[in-house]
């Protein structure tokens, strides 16, 4: 049996031990830390909501979400990094929609949960 794993005995410390386990694995909250930044911008929250339903390229997407192409390129890109989208090229145009990933689809979830609206599909 390990030491006490706090100063203070409130509850049982195996579970204790077992949460520490966890948190002392930083980097598994730097990569959260890193996705949930990308989305703390509303713009960028904006363009990754719509390509959740949505494949489009960038012309149409600064049309739908009233911005600048470059400004839009911005987002786009800063999304790829973080594996959030992924792009296709087709002929002269380029593609965006949202990775088909456990981790994309949360979020998406996640979006729509905290405005509560269902998902239009
Ligand atoms: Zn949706």
């Amino acid at each position: 049996m390990s030491e006490n794993v706090l100063p203070h005995h409130h509850n049982d410390d195996e579970r204790a031990e077992h949460l520490r386990e966890q948190l002392d694995k930083t980097d598994n909250f730097q990569i959260v830390a890193e996705v949930f930044k990308q989305l703390s911008d509303y713009s960028r929250l904006r363009i990754f909501w719509l390509l959740c339903h949505c494949e489009e390229c960038v012309t149409n997407i600064s049309a739908l979400v009233n911005m600048t192409s470059p400004a839009v390129s911005h987002h786009l890109s800063r999304l790829k990094a973080n594996n959030l989208i992924v792009s296709s090229r087709r002929g002269k145009e380029v593609y965006y929609k949202a990775a088909d990933t456990e981790q994309s689809n949360m979020l998406h979830l996640a979006i729509e949960k905290v405005m509560e609206i269902s998902c239009p599909e």
